[in-house]
């Protein structure tokens, strides 16, 4: 009798932008193969959280701008929906002569132990465990700021941004809100914030407005450094229109609990503070059983995306550094690179585990960058590639642009029909429902 044939074990750790794409695809495509064939791979997720959230979208969560329980995916169910296992559990350690993945144990807020360590075989893993905010070394910024890197920190903002709000107009006090950092997520984090003020106004909330401030400060000369200048000027043009006293050229030495300090000793008084600045890997990444890594933590992958030292093991998206040939520098950690590095190995790992062939090099198109300030505007420049490279664009269609990443996401993970029907929901609800959480 011949040896059962052993189903090759495919692990990936963190259901963000590129990991959850993945297991969706690869779980329904080893599903479907599973029925006709022995040996099928079986594909397992592994998460610290619950639930996903398109991460592109936290600060409207952050803002309470949109409500997190219909915009989340919770594991379980897509888990059951696409076909795969999910463990829910924290990467901590890694042990690439065995083949096993530790999993540090997890606990419910009140302390009490909600899933022990687990281990977990593979014969192939990939890491795609995101980025957070870089404090780099400031002293006082995990003390007194406050970061949106995840769905459980944009929902505690949102908590702490609301009984603040509350505080203001039953107690009179003032609100100065700074958010440190010009890129992407400290813009949009900042118009958000504006049209959750003037929504509440229009709720009843009189007098906010003129309590409430928002300070925007960025070590650099310019807000959005990714983006062409244009583009960056007239987003502080119209950020400064909003209300919003945006700082550039104004590095931040430490952060103490009444406010920014800044190179001079001057202070930037603030009674809520986020950091939103730079980004960096988890610091696990740097002591994971030799493999290599950057000073931000990200692990170095090679044009296959695999990691430099274990041709067995990949890693996508934030927490991954690739340099590819010619290019002067690593591709930005941002999700259009996540998602078109898990197409990659949606396309080719299944004939590389399966059949053992080489996987090809990744290749990136540059479909350009699209920033929004909530209702009011967009902005896009549209990359290298195409036809339209160079161009950029403004109003409703950067609006409308930005709007399809999040659709066509959806669409990744639910298909086409119930993508479009949860999309006809969020429609229905800006009818139904408050505009902004005001539990
Ligand atoms: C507010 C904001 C706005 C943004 N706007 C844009 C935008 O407009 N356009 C754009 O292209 N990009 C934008 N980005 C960046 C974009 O969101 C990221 O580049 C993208 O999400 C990266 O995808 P990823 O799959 O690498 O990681 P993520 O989507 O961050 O997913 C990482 C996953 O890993 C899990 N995880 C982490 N550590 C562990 C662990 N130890 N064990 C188990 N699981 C773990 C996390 O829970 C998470 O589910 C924005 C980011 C933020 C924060």
């Amino acid at each position: 009798m011949n040896p059962p044939i052993e189903a090759p074990r495919i692990v990936i750790v963190g259901g963000g932008v590129a990991g959850l794409e993945l297991a969706t695809v690869l779980g329904r495509r080893c599903r479907r193969q599973a029925r006709r064939r022995v040996g099928t791979p079986t594909v397992t997720l592994v998460d610290h959280d619950a639930a996903h959230v398109w991460k592109p979208m936290l600060h409207t969560i952050a803002a309470g701008t949109s409500d997190v329980s219909q915009q989340q995916t919770t594991y379980l169910a897509q888990a059951r929906e696409a076909g795969f296992a999910f463990r829910p559990g924290e990467l901590g350690e890694l042990d690439r002569s065995a083949r096993e993945v530790r999993l540090r144990a997890l606990y419910a807020p009140d302390g009490r132990l909600a899933v022990p360590e687990q281990i977990i075989a593979y014969d192939t893993l990939v890491l795609a465990v995101g980025s957070k905010a870089n404090d780099f070394g400031t002293p006082g910024v995990l003390q007194h700021c406050l970061m949106i890197d995840s769905r459980v920190q944009a929902e505690a903002f949102n908590r702490e941004v609301r009984l603040r709000m509350l505080q203001c107009l039953t107690q009179g006090a003032d609100l100065s809100i700074a958010i440190v950092g010009g890129g992407a997520t400290g813009v949009e984090l900042a118009a958000s914030l504006v049209q959750l003020t003037v929504s509440a106004a229009a709720y009843g909330a009189r007098g906010l407005t003129d309590r409430l401030s928002i300070t925007l400060v960025e070590a650099g000369p310019r807000l959005l450094p990714a983006f062409p200048e244009d583009i960056s000027a007239a987003v502080q043009t119209q950020l400064e229109a909003l209300g919003v006293q945006v700082r550039i050229a104004t590095p931040v030495t430490a952060v103490q609990a009444d406010g920014l300090v800044l190179g001079a000793g001057n202070l930037i008084a603030a009674s809520l503070m986020v950091w939103a600045a730079g980004v960096k890997a988890p610091d696990f990444l740097a002591n994971l059983d030799g493999l290599e890594t950057n000073r931000n933590n990200q692990l170095v992958v090679k044009p296959t995306l695999a990691t430099t030292q274990d041709a067995n093991i990949y890693a996508l998206g934030d927490c991954s550094s690739l340099k590819l040939p010619g290019a002067e520098r690593p591709l930005p950690p941002t999700a259009q690179v996540a998602h078109q590095q898990a197409q990659h190995l949606i396309r080719y790992l299944p004939q590389v585990v399966e059949q053992g062939k080489p996987m090809p090099d990744f290749a990136y198109h540059d479909f350009g960058s699209l920033v929004s300030l909530a209702d009011y505007d967009a902005f896009g420049s549209l990359g290298n590639f195409g036809l339209f490279k160079g161009v950029t664009l403004h109003g409703r269609l950067a609006h409308f642009s930005q709007v399809m990443l999040y659709r066509s996401h959806q669409a990744r993970l639910h298909g086409f029909w119930r993508g479009s029907l949860l999309w006809l929901v969020d429609r229905i609800n800006t009818h139904v429902r408050p505009s902004i959480r005001l539990d």
